[in-house]
């Protein structure tokens, strides 16, 4: 689970409230409530950068909370930018 509260827009870099968001039910993301933009928006390029650095935090998070992340909700934008979602987990915080 994602545990942050307030999320920060990949492309209008706003603040939004997660509670207040919907779910996308393809890319398995919150939609933004100022320009309703998810991973969808995001080219193959950009997706890597957004996937990168959440598995970037959510590792950090593993290390410092030992609650991880599930990457499967956002399975079909792995298969897109042709990462295995273990991949993502790193070694040393493997539970
Ligand atoms: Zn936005
Ligand atoms: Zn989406």
């Amino acid at each position: 689970m994602c545990r942050a509260t307030k999320l920060c827009c990949f492309r209008c870099l706003r603040w939004f409230e997660k509670a207040e968001s919907e779910e996308c039910e393809v890319c398995g993301d919150w939609k933004c409530v100022n320009c309703s933009s998810c991973l969808c928006d995001l080219t193959t390029r950009e997706k890597k950068i957004a996937i990168s650095y959440m598995a970037t935090y959510e590792n950090l998070l593993k290390e410092l909370t030992d609650k991880s992340y599930d990457f499967k909700r956002h399975r079909r934008v792995l298969e897109q930018i042709g990462v295995k979602r273990d991949h993502l987990v790193r070694a040393s915080v493997k539970s």
